[in-house]
């Protein structure tokens, strides 16, 4: 569990966390969203005790990170892969940090497993890729075996099949009941791999909720509906004299806003109209993340994101 209650950190005059209040739970993977600039790096190193705050706190484990008795055993974190020695082996490297905590060495060869490097063991971490350096990252944070992960933009310099192996080792993690905390910006990955998510922008909560709900309630009303070409002016007068807002896409379907799509499908039938497509409208995290913080980004372009948001929505199965 990590709790940040009205953190707040300021930078002299710039204000990089401002009265955040959240709760990271145990037993999901929790997203952490924002804009470059928006606080999370800030924030999760507040969590680690690297940075104090100004005002406000935040715990792990129900205690602050300088106050635990045994930190690497309570939260693992990943920041920056490059910040280990690079002259020292990747088994030096976990060896020291389990002597030094009080970890037996077998853990090493456990977690050099567990992140698929026993092949590179003796290598040096200079000469590691930024994929590798990000499985030693991963292995450093997994060496105490602790309840609380805090990870920051793991996934960079992951090959497809790394990205797959991490999103699969991120949900196993969660699923033995603990806390995962990953800040990403693809959105597309954090799509896949969280449960909850967590949005920020300029240091402000914009949103915490599960990821469903986070979509599903974010999406507009939308159906695309294909009917055969003679009856489709006669389907958008009908949908239009019940108020729905109908358009055509660029596939030769109508694009409806407004009724559900289950409202749909019934008007056609009760004028016996054939249907020959009718699919839900969701949109991608993306999309929506690009409409919620449009109004957050510090330097937004000339171009309002939100600006015609709704025509730029995609249609995914829901
Ligand atoms: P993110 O991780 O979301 O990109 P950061 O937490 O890195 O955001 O940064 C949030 C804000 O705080 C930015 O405006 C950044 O310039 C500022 N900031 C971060 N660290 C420092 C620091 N050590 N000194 C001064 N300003 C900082």
């Amino acid at each position: 569990m990590i709790e940040a209650r009205e953190l707040t950190k300021r930078y002299g005059g710039r204000t990089a966390v401002d009265g955040l209040t959240f709760t990271v739970r145990p037993g999901a993977v929790t997203g952490f969203l924002g804009p470059n600039g928006a606080g999370k790096s800030t924030t999760m190193r507040l969590a680690l005790g690297l940075v104090r705050p100004t005002a406000g706190s935040v715990t792990v484990a129900g205690r602050r990170y300088s106050e635990l008795a045994a930190p690497l055993r309570e939260a693992g974190a990943l920041l920056d892969a490059r910040a280990v020695h690079g002259g020292h082996t990747v088994r030096r490297h976990l060896l020291g940090l389990a002597r030094s905590h009080g970890i037996p060495a077998r853990r090493v060869d456990e977690v050099l497993g567990a992140v698929g490097l026993e092949s590179v063991a003796d290598r040096r971490a200079r000469g590691l890729s930024l994929g590798m350096a990000q499985r030693l990252g991963i292995a450093a944070a997994l060496i105490g075996d602790p309840g609380v992960l805090i990870l920051d933009e793991p996934v960079n310099g992951l090959d497809t099949e790394g990205i797959r192996w991490i999103r699969a080792l991120l949900k196993s993690l969660a699923a033995e009941g603990r806390t995962v905390f990953l800040a990403s910006h693809l959105m597309s990955e954090l799509e896949l791999t969280a449960d909850r998510i967590i949005v920020i922008g300029r240091g402000r909560l914009l949103a915490d909720t599960d990821m469903r709900t986070f979509i599903e309630s974010n999406s507009p009303h939308a159906t695309l509906l294909r009917t055969p070409a003679e009856e489709s002016g006669r389907m958008r007068a009908l949908l239009e004299a019940r108020g729905a807002a109908v358009r055509p896409d660029a596939h030769g379907r109508w694009r409806v806003t407004g009724p559900t799509t289950t409202d749909i499908g019934e008007l056609a039938r009760e004028h016996r109209i054939a249907v020959h497509e009718l699919t839900p409208c969701r949109s991608s995290l993306e999309e929506i993340y690009t409409a919620l913080t449009g109004a957050a980004v510090e330097y937004r372009s000339t171009r309002s994101a939100d600006a015609n948001a709704e025509e730029e929505l995609s249609c995914m199965p829901s």
